[in-house]
């Protein structure tokens, strides 16, 4: 039985004051929502203030990207090891929005995965396709390779407890989400993807579903068989809304 992980992904939005405003609503709701991790990733400069107030608490801080370097000429960059002297305990690696703005190939989030579990971080790798993608009949083509990129550079000890995040890009931030039926057909292509390489991976890791996930759409889709759990953006930033999403994850 795999526990389920409800991870919010808060993008570029906080500040002092709202971002510790909602890790306490988000501690103080948490009381009674057992069976299920419940993390976020504010941005890096709220990342002290974030892991001060979650402290001692069951909600974990996590970090939107993290370098493929420990420290060194790297202007901008920020590594894994520092995130985690912080406290955060998860990075959000290859999120479709970086892909996109930043360039970042298949073989650079594979290095930042390997940077992220060597830092004792845990990774949720990102993989999804565009809507032209779908449309070609290529989601399962792309996100394997996506995932293969990673598996080939970190062999199966190396992958440890990473997770995957499907995320059709289609999806995210559009209010359009998979159907339970898209999203368990490529959520069981990637379990069949991670089995081939080892049959107790397959069975253990953690595929979580991302985009346009809410309170109203969680249940159905935390229901199907390799769905374990959400990657929330936008429904993460509203406390009733996203422990809604943790409290189906715990149901389903
Ligand atoms: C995301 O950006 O990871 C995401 C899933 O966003 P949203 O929930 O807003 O679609």
């Amino acid at each position: 039985m795999r526990r389920p992980l409800v991870c919010g992904n808060w993008k570029l939005n906080g500040s002092i004051g709202k971002t510790g405003q909602l890790i306490d609503a988000l501690v103080s709701g948490m009381t009674g929502i057992d069976g299920v991790d419940i993390a976020v990733c504010p941005v890096f400069v709220h990342l002290p203030l974030a892991c001060e107030r979650a402290a001692g608490t069951a909600l974990h801080i996590g970090v939107q990207d993290v370098s493929d370097q420990a420290q060194g000429a790297f202007t901008g960059e920020v590594g894994a090891g520092m995130a985690a002297e912080f406290g955060a305990r998860i990075a959000i690696l290859g999120h479709s929005e970086r892909r996109a703005r930043h360039g970042e190939t298949d073989a650079g989030v594979a290095a930042k995965f390997i940077a992220a579990r060597g830092a004792g971080l845990t990774p949720i790798l990102c993989v999804g396709e565009t809507l032209a993608e779908r449309d070609a009949g290529d989601t399962l083509a792309v996100v394997t390779r996506q995932l293969d990129t990673v598996l080939e550079m970190t062999g199966v000890a190396g992958f440890g407890d990473g997770v995957i995040a499907y995320e059709p890009v289609w999806a995210i931030g559009t209010g359009r989400t998979a159907t339970p039926e898209q999203a368990q057909e490529v959520h069981a292509a990637l379990r069949g993807r991670l089995a081939a390489h080892d049959a107790a991976l397959g069975e253990g890791a953690r595929i979580v579903y991302g985009g346009s996930m809410k309170g109203a759409n969680a249940g159905e889709l935390m229901a199907m068989p390799d769905i374990d759990g959400g990657l929330i953006g936008g429904a993460s930033l509203d406390a009733d809304e996203f422990l809604a999403i943790a409290r189906a994850a715990v149901a389903a």
